[in-house]
């Protein structure tokens, strides 16, 4: 077992980007029963183009300089009456690179439009309510696409890979749809379902944190455990999610991704090993605790959530302000204060477990050049120590 002791992303070229991960609203024409209450609903009001226009003009004007790595969410995010023109809007700006990710229920014909302004699609497949045929056929449309202007260009101009939700019991539907993606050459990536929390009020009223019930798929019974307590969202008890095969299924093949993110320094025996790798194996391997340590978050990122509140990070560590309000962008790295860090964006984002490690990543080197007496922490102790 190793003991991870910093991370960060593999691209030094992309040092100077920022990513931003914008939630445009609530509203989606879906009702998946592993997302919650807070993340969707059928009602709630579009961002008003006064809104999303100033927000632009924030984002291009106050990180001048900076590569505006934008990924546009929701909800579903494609469901705002003027989604295309904000895209058209960025690229103006100049954005670097804008990017949305959704459930694929637009025609064919809105997305195959839209391949045309964007620079990445990252289609969900969600098993609930995708007909194989209807949401496989606007993918491999815009594969299509995107296939030809990458070969044009020369280089990766464009990306659409499709995020396969794997729903317990529906497996068999996973490794068919696999099956038609390797065929047309499309990248996709399995992604574990972390189940939804729902509250149920009253409950308990005497115990001290909120009780959450997870909503099970289908007849599975529910587990309820604790959290809010300023550490996020405990997941280590997920495991009644799934069936013990399909924990071996996803065992075998989640870490097995075709393609390398991250670098990640860890100790082993008396050495720091440096080792390259998938950003999705933290999560396969539950090393994704980070708690104490020191984050690149609201340097390197930036989450606007569906409530308008800017954060470092989807995790919210530190809210900033809001985009109606404007915000205030840190310069100094953060604390990390949640137990899981579980937004593959969010993972990737440079870490180190202290300051003693500071010499590990690009970014924890320049810190340490330019701001030795103004770190936020320093919380290494003798058991970090290479010994
Ligand atoms: S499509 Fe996405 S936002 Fe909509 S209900 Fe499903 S998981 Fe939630
Ligand atoms: S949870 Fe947030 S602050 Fe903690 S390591 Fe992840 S991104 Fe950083």
């Amino acid at each position: 077992m190793r003991e991870i002791l910093g991370l960060e992303g593999l691209w030094p070229e992309m040092d100077q980007a920022i990513k931003i991960e914008w939630n445009l609203g609530k509203r989606c024409n879906f009702d998946c029963s592993y997302c919650t209450v807070d993340t969707h609903d059928d009602s709630s009001p579009h961002l008003s183009w006064e809104v999303l226009t100033q927000t632009v003009e924030r984002l291009a004007t106050g990180l001048k300089g900076r590569r505006l790595r934008v990924g546009l969410t929701g909800g579903e995010p494609t469901l705002h009456p003027q989604f295309l023109e904000l895209v058209q809007l960025m690229k103006r700006r100049n954005f670097d690179y804008v990017g949305v990710t959704t459930n694929g229920s637009r025609q064919k014909t809105f997305y195959v439009d839209l391949m045309e302004h964007i620079d990445s699609v990252v289609f969900s497949y969600h098993m609930e309510y995708h007909r194989r045929a209807k949401v496989l056929d606007s993918i491999l449309a815009c594969n299509e696409i995107v296939q030809k202007i990458n070969q044009d260009a020369g280089f990766e101009r464009k990306r659409l890979h499709v995020h396969i939700m794997m729903l317990p019991q529906h497996f068999p539907e996973a490794e068919a749809l696999i099956a038609e993606l390797q065929k047309f050459k499309v990248q996709f990536a399995l992604r574990k379902i972390r189940p939804s929390y729902q509250r149920i009020e009253p409950y308990q009223k005497s115990m001290v944190a909120p009780f959450y019930y997870m909503v099970m798929p289908f007849e599975k019974p529910g587990v309820i455990r604790t959290h809010e307590n300023g550490e996020g969202s405990d997941y280590s008890g997920d495991g009644a999610y799934y069936s013990e095969e399909e924990h071996q299924w996803l065992k075998e093949r989640l870490t097995k991704a075709n393609f390398e993110n991250v670098i990640t320094y860890a100790q082993k025996d008396s050495e720091v090993i440096s080792q390259k790798e998938n950003v999705n194996n933290y999560l396969a391997n539950q090393e994704n605790q980070y708690k104490d340590w020191i984050c690149w978050a609201g340097i390197q990122s930036l989450f606007i959530g569906a409530d308008g509140r800017v954060a470092v990070a989807s995790c919210k560590a530190k809210i900033l302000g809001t985009i109606f309000d404007g915000f205030e962008m840190p310069t100094e790295p953060t604390k990390c204060p949640r137990r899981w860090c579980t937004c593959a964006a969010d993972l990737n984002t440079t870490k180190i477990k202290s300051a003693y490690w500071s010499h590990l990543t690009r970014a924890s080197r320049s810190w340490l050049e330019s701001s030795v007496s103004e770190r936020v922490d320093d919380n290494s102790t003798s058991k970090d120590l290479p010994c």
